[in-house]
């Protein structure tokens, strides 16, 4: 082998933004809480453990989840607050390897393959750097250890809250086999969906799909599938890069040629992009639609805010905006996207919704 056996640690909040309000308001211990808006358009964001056996998760509309647990209590998000929480765990890990690469602020891979600090394991370093999460945040923090980044995520779910689990090496194929592929980061609710429909639903079926015919259904990327049906990933810690937008495109199975498909097909994009600013506590001010038509010519519209998208919903109504001087459509469309840039602090945005209550003049 040309390399040592990596060895990858993934760090992981339990129930983080609600944990953070729990810790800083002593009344919502012990009760169901979602932080969110709970206003039509809302969505939660973060539920805390007392509310998930009544079905509510991050990401559901506010009134689905308030329909499921009447006693929900909502709380608006404080990403500053939960930013200031990230930039201490992230000091922790610092303490341990310069080779950290975040998810989302709670979130991070860590390889200690070579540690600043020495120990006895990679189990001893998680329970340290967990200890030490919970000492210095009052947090809890669950970890998965293992020799590749695929595994370490796997494993730091298995034991939430609170708890932490080895993949050990050779481990992994036997590990993910009974798992279904809906559960492997880097899988997609739309190709879980794809991979159902040819037969895959486990870790086991992904191994004994045929490699050739993976790769005509998938293309580059089932050489990823295939090799973390095997336990394997070869992807690096990549330390972080700030960021300069937030996008979503997609490809479509069909060309589009109806405007309402087109305006549904935004609708589902300005919410993976709003769902990704507000896991990493950013917002924009410069919103980008791009469309690619089936002959390949492609253009792109953008529009910048004087404030940052507060919500989904104008981010969606930015996107319509640029859409609309574009429909009817002349070509059908096999691609769409959306990007938020300008990036900053959403604080700034809540200085304008106080403003935006002013009566408008
Ligand atoms: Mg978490």
């Amino acid at each position: 082998m040309t390399q040592p056996v990596r060895r990858i640690i993934h760090i992981d909040m339990d129930a983080f933004y609600a944990s953070v309000e729990q810790r800083d308001n002593p009344a919502l211990r012990g009760r169901p809480v979602a932080v969110g808006r709970s206003q039509e358009r809302g969505v939660v964001a973060a539920a805390s453990y007392e509310a998930r056996p009544f079905g509510v998760r991050s990401a559901m509309p506010s009134l689905l989840a308030q329909r499921r647990c009447p006693q929900l209590v909502f709380v608006p998000p404080r990403f500053e607050v939960y930013r200031a929480v990230s930039a201490q765990i992230h000091a922790i890990f610092a303490r341990y390897t310069p080779l950290i690469q975040p998810l989302s602020l709670d979130e991070a891979y860590l390889d200690i393959t070579q540690p600043l600090i020495r120990r006895a394991s990679a189990t001893a370093i998680a329970q340290e750097i967990r200890a030490a999460i919970l000492a210095e945040t009052g947090l809890t923090a669950s970890a998965g250890i293992s020799y590749n980044k695929f595994l370490a995520k796997l494993a730091s779910d298995h034991n939430k809250p609170n708890g932490q689990f080895v993949i050990p090496p050779g481990a992994g194929q036997d590990f993910v086999a009974p798992l279904p592929v809906s559960a492997f980061h880097g899988i997609g609710p739309a190709t879980a969906r794809r991979m159902n429909a040819l037969g895959i639903q486990t870790g086991a079926d992904l191994r004994a799909f045929p490699p050739e015919t993976l790769r005509q259904h998938f293309g580059k990327a089932a050489a990823f599938y295939h090799g973390i049906a095997h336990g394997e990933d070869t992807r690096p810690v990549e330390p972080d890069r700030p960021r300069k937008s937030l996008g979503k495109e997609t490809t479509f199975d069909q060309d589009l040629i109806h405007d309402h498909d087109l305006n549904e097909a935004l609708q589902i994009l300005a919410e993976k992009v709003w769902a990704g600013c507000e896991k990493r506590g950013l917002s924009g001010r410069t919103i980008t639609l791009k469309l690619r038509h089936a002959d390949f010519s492609q253009l792109t519209r953008s529009l910048s805010r004087q404030t940052p998208v507060r919500d989904q919903a104008e981010l969606l109504q930015a996107g319509l905006h640029l859409l609309r001087p574009l429909l009817p459509l002349q070509k059908s469309v096999r691609l769409l996207g959306i990007t938020v840039s300008s990036l900053c602090d959403p604080q700034a945005a809540s200085g304008a919704e106080q403003l935006s209550l002013l009566p408008s003049a």
